[in-house]
């Protein structure tokens, strides 16, 4: 029998049968992967209190010898950000980034910047050092250059004009192109594109340039978070494909 182990952040569990649950976790040392808790559901002792979603763990498990899912043997808390769970907004931004994390990653590739990743931005919200989301722009922005999908906002992404020879106030994203135009490029009409200001792309292009801690320390206005958003969330979705639930309700609550 061969194991082992790893500090995770839980990003899913489904109910198999009656007694146990799957596990999915972004791990730092194997990626995204799907164990086995056995008598998870049943026995609230077993892993009492530690399976709640984004909690980090350190896990032990063990891969059966026939091949399947790995069993989860022992978990251990590392963190448990039990502020995001208690509060609406918190909880519904991190379902937000743990599905995006989900939808994106493949199975058993390793990609630790994407875990450091997230378990920045879920301690910053479980602490309050910044706002949900100023988090999420940054989280979005930094995945999206983590994966390799960076969006181009520094040059128009047809005819290469650099954005400071750009005229107008407003400039074309282009979620297709994953790149800005200039307005000579964008004549025609696409319901890909969005017009953002010219503030907004730079502090969103400050945001893949520098390191973490720097874009924490970024100072959005209320208009550059509300166009930030709207970028991101556009774009995001865009590349993943498909609509991600938990921003359907992010959206549902911030209407209500
Ligand atoms: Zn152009």
């Amino acid at each position: 029998m061969t194991g082992f182990s790893t500090p995770a952040i839980l990003l899913r569990r489904i109910d198999l049968g009656d007694y146990d649950l799957i596990i999915s976790f972004l791990t730092l040392l194997k990626g995204k992967i799907s164990v086995v808790a056995k008598n998870a559901k049943k026995s609230r002792k077993r892993f009492s209190g530690l399976l709640d979603p984004f909690t980090a763990l350190n896990l032990v498990c063990w891969i059966p010898r026939h091949g399947g899912m790995p069993i989860l043997q022992e978990a251990s808390m590392q963190a448990p950000f039990a502020g995001i769970r208690g509060d609406l907004v918190k909880t519904a931004y991190a379902s937000y980034w743990a599905e995006t994390i989900h939808g994106w990653l493949e199975e058993g590739r390793p990609q630790p910047g994407i875990y450091h990743l997230l378990h920045y931005a879920l301690d910053a919200l479980d602490q309050d050092m910044q706002a949900p989301e100023a988090l999420s722009i940054i989280f979005q922005m930094r995945f999206a250059s983590l994966t390799g999908f960076a969006p181009e906002l520094k040059i128009c992404g047809i005819c290469g004009t650099f954005l400071d020879r750009m005229v107008g106030n407003h400039v074309i994203f282009d979620l297709a192109k994953g790149s800005i135009v200039c307005k000579g490029c964008s004549a025609c009409e696409s319901r890909y594109r969005l017009a953002l200001s010219r503030g907004t792309v730079k502090q969103l292009a400050w945001i893949q340039e520098y390191d973490i801690e720097a874009a924490a320390r970024i100072r959005f206005t209320k208009s550059s978070i509300r166009e930030g958003l709207r970028a991101m969330e556009s774009f995001v979705p865009y590349h993943l494909g498909r609509v991600p639930r938990s921003l359907k309700f992010l959206n549902d609550l911030r209407h209500w």
